[in-house]
């Protein structure tokens, strides 16, 4: 069974066909990254999977049930985006146990998953800090600490490095793939940086216009590119 099953799906925008016809199987526990340049559809695709936006047809599966018209609360997924978009006036625990809080977990469950997830991405010491507080790093690590906290089978990332430095986005691009190994979970990763997307990846699905153009392994799309848009793009620097 698929993680998550994406079948014939279109979206558009008014008249504006951004998806067409697109297929797509994430396989459970890979790091799926999907590469492109901006505008190809990598956030619109992203944001139809956490049902933040409407499709116009095809359908989305998640964990082997229809979720094509589900609530984003009941499809199981956790999201980070490219703005933090913390509560500025909570702390970093109250920021990051505040979905499991809303949601009904007991009270001793958020506490040891708020833990759990401070101590994988280093948060302990700032755990009673505002945001205001914290650097642009230390503020998407909280990010990614509040989605790890729904303790998703399914985390979405979009271009969640993209507003930092070069040297946190290496440091933040090593602590990913550490924490993609220790939860084992299916992460689904958009960005625009051949960079990113070759050090974390299991399989890279390359984009252009809203049409997949190859899917496979990095080594394999870098050395085998399908066509002479894939060749450029991954050849291009970040
Ligand atoms: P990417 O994330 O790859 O940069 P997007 O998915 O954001 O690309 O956008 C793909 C296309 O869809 C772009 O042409 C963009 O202008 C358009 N688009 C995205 N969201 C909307 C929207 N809410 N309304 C109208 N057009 C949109
Ligand atoms: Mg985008």
């Amino acid at each position: 069974m698929s993680a998550v099953k994406v079948s014939d799906l279109d979206i558009s925008f008014g008249s504006h066909a951004v998806i067409q016809g697109l297929n797509l199987a994430v396989q459970e526990g890979e790091f799926l990254v999907l590469l492109g340049p901006s505008g190809c559809g990598k956030s619109t695709l992203l944001h139809s999977i956490a049902g933040l936006i409407e499709v116009s047809g095809g359908r989305i599966e998640i964990g082997g049930a229809d979720m094509t018209d589900a609530e984003p609360s009941e499809r199981g997924i956790g999201m980070v985006f490219q703005s933090y978009a913390l509560y500025p006036t909570m702390t970093v625990e109250r920021n990051m146990s505040f979905g499991p809080r809303v949601a009904g977990v007991p009270k001793a469950e958020i506490a040891r998953r708020v833990q759990r997830a401070a101590q994988m991405l280093q948060l302990e010491p700032l755990l009673q800090r505002k945001p205001a507080q914290l650097s642009g790093g230390q503020r998407q690590r909280v990010a990614i600490g509040r989605a790890l906290v729904r303790e998703a089978a399914v985390l979405l990332f979009d271009e969640p490095l993209s507003n930092l430095d070069a040297k946190l986005r290496a440091e933040l691009r090593r602590e990913l793939k550490l924490l993609h190994q220790q939860l084992g979970a299916t992460m689904i990763y958009v960005t625009h940086d051949q960079v990113e997307a070759m050090t974390l990846a299991s399989r890279i699905v390359v984009m252009k216009g809203g049409v997949i153009q190859q899917v496979g392994a990095p080594g394999e799309v870098y050395e085998r590119p399908a066509n002479l848009f894939v060749a450029g793009f991954l050849g291009a620097p970040g």
